[in-house]
């Protein structure tokens, strides 16, 4: 890395954690205008299901060039992180969009071009990071607490995250395009559960990598979902008169 690059990635690190501080107030006041929040006035919009495919596919490229562009790699730790970055990705960008029921639903290509510019960053903060520093994770990271703790907690964010999806998707009949209560799995405590996985999922990732850009994702992916989750709380029980009163919106018996 050049003394210039590695300038500007130091920028970068910090203006990650200073843009998600202030993303984080933003969105309790501006909910992002996608799914059930869409409304007028964002721009001319674009297919629900292609843009999460666009959106999302910069992430599994991206990571993949800046980790492969670094010399050297060497050892199999390292490509262990890589898998897990790529098992979330691989599956958000291509096989999720086929798994939703969105038909006709349109979005603002507004958000999708802000979402290509964060995987486009994150993807460039975590991959860099990690082709540069593959060497230091050798075997005996392999048996470091912090590496299997935040493997086990990634997995546990995935499963979460995938299964709550699966329960919303379940929801539609064909054809259908509303909105109805979820009942099961974790829905029975938050109202977005999926969130909650994601939140998980990415903790786990910080904790495994260990690393600044690590820890720069989490707290994005909490910036960014918490805020969003008290929004689909609110709407849920503005919409549903019998909306469980006990169910929070994204930690379970907390917020
Ligand atoms: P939502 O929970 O809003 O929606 C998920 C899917 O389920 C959508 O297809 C939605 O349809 C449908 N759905 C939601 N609620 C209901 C309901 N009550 N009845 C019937 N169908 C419903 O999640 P998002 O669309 O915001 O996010 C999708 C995935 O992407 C999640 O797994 C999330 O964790 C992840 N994500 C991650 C981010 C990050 O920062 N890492 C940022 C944003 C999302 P519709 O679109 O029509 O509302």
């Amino acid at each position: 890395m050049t003394t210039f690059e590695a300038q500007f990635y130091d920028y970068m690190i910090v203006g990650g954690l200073v843009t998600a501080a202030s993303v984080f107030i933003i969105l309790f006041f501006i909910t992002a205008p996608y799914g059930r929040h869409v409304r007028s006035g964002w721009g001319p919009t674009m297919s629900a299901r292609i843009g999460w495919i666009v959106m999302e596919s910069p992430a599994v490229v991206g990571l993949a060039f800046w980790f492969l562009l670094a010399d050297g790699l060497q050892g199999g730790v390292v490509w262990i992180l890589l898998l897990l970055w790529q098992l979330h990705y691989v599956h958000r960008a291509f096989i999720w969009p086929f798994r939703m029921k969105a038909e006709g639903k349109r979005w603002p290509v507004f958000i999708v071009l802000m979402a290509i510019l964060f995987n486009l960053y994150n993807s460039y903060i975590n991959g860099r990071y990690l082709g540069l520093h593959a060497d230091s994770y050798t075997g005996e990271w392999l048996r470091d607490p912090r590496f299997i703790l935040g493997v086990i907690i990634f997995l546990v964010g995935f499963t979460i995250n995938v299964h709550s999806d699966q329960i919303l998707f379940s929801l539609r009949g064909p054809g259908e395009s509303g909105y109805k209560i979820p009942r099961r799995g974790m829905f029975r405590w938050i109202s977005s559960p999926n969130y909650f996985g994601e939140v998980v999922e990415w903790t786990g990732w910080a904790i495994a990598t260990w690393s600044l850009p690590g820890l720069v994702f989490a707290l994005w992916t909490f910036a960014n979902l918490a805020p969003r989750a008290h929004a689909h709380h609110k709407w849920y029980r503005e919409k549903f008169p019998d909306y469980p009163l006990e169910r929070r919106a994204l930690i379970p018996f907390l917020f």
